[in-house]
């Protein structure tokens, strides 16, 4: 698990989190709401990217691998 994408998106998602927090929970809100709520629609981005990027990232792809994709080559009938 060293993927450096994984790592880069994760740390956007946290930094925009954070920045999302405070921004919500300071006395900023009450003069933004507007900027809370596009803190927030970036910090859901900064999460879909992660989520999609590990759907195709090799490193966490170890985890949940599938198997060769081998077709029925292996025939056997029981012809009479
Ligand atoms: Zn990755």
């Amino acid at each position: 698990m060293d993927c450096p994408i994984c790592k880069r998106l994760e740390r956007t998602f946290e930094s925009r989190c954070s920045t999302y927090i405070e921004a919500s929970s300071s006395a900023y809100y009450r003069v933004s709401t507007r900027v809370a709520a596009y803190k927030n629609v970036e910090m859901e981005r900064a999460k879909s990217d992660l989520q999609e990027h590990l759907l195709v990232c090799v490193s966490a792809a170890k985890v949940g691998h599938s198997g060769p994709g081998r077709h029925g080559a292996n025939n056997k009938t029981a012809g009479q």
